[in-house]
């Protein structure tokens, strides 16, 4: 999947749309001025952005608020906003074979929304790697009384469950643009 396969149409939340305005503007990480400036213990610099509401974090090997990796992030960008949808699904999907409980009244209920969000993207440039880290929607109309699609007249109110503390589902996209499952966390 690439940016220009029509993504417009597939994205689903809001801080999606906050993307497009922005990316709109031509607004770019290197005009940017970073949240916060580290240096990891495996010898990475790692520099962080908020787009929308989502954070960014661009790893470089080279030094401190690198501008060849940020150029190189701003023109990956795109592409990988463009699989969000995709890695909430996949994730989603990783979070069904861990907790059935949770999304069975979920898939039953007519509420369409995301259950999950993507939340923080960790991009390494020089290698064209990234991790995308998704948990629960905050935006999801949680309290909303919900009804199964085969509840015509609303008898029968269903209960929808939040996810547990802290569930998560972390996913790596490689520099082909492949979504794999690498890591989640559950009770
Ligand atoms: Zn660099």
């Amino acid at each position: 999947m690439n940016a220009t396969s029509g993504a417009q149409s597939v994205y689903r939340t809001a801080s999606d749309k906050t993307f497009m305005d922005w990316e709109n503007r031509v607004v770019r990480l290197q005009d940017e001025q970073p949240l916060g400036l580290y240096e990891d213990p495996d010898g990475f610099f790692r520099s962080e952005y908020q787009v929308g509401r989502r954070l960014v974090w661009v790893r470089c090997p080279h030094q401190k608020g690198c501008l060849a990796c940020l150029s190189q992030t701003d023109e990956l960008l795109p592409e990988i906003w463009a699989v969000i949808p995709d890695a909430i699904a996949l994730a989603e999907d990783h979070s069904r074979t861990i907790y059935p409980g949770f999304w069975l009244p979920h898939d039953e209920s007519t509420i369409e929304e995301s259950r999950m969000d993507v939340w923080g993207i960790r991009i390494t440039p020089v290698t064209g790697l990234s991790s995308l880290h998704v948990s629960e929607n905050h935006d999801f109309p949680w309290a909303r009384t919900a009804y199964a699609k085969d509840d015509e007249w609303h008898e029968r109110p269903l209960r929808l469950p939040r996810f547990p503390d802290g569930h998560f589902v972390d996913l790596d996209r490689d520099a082909s643009g492949a979504l794999s499952v690498i890591s989640s966390r559950q009770r």
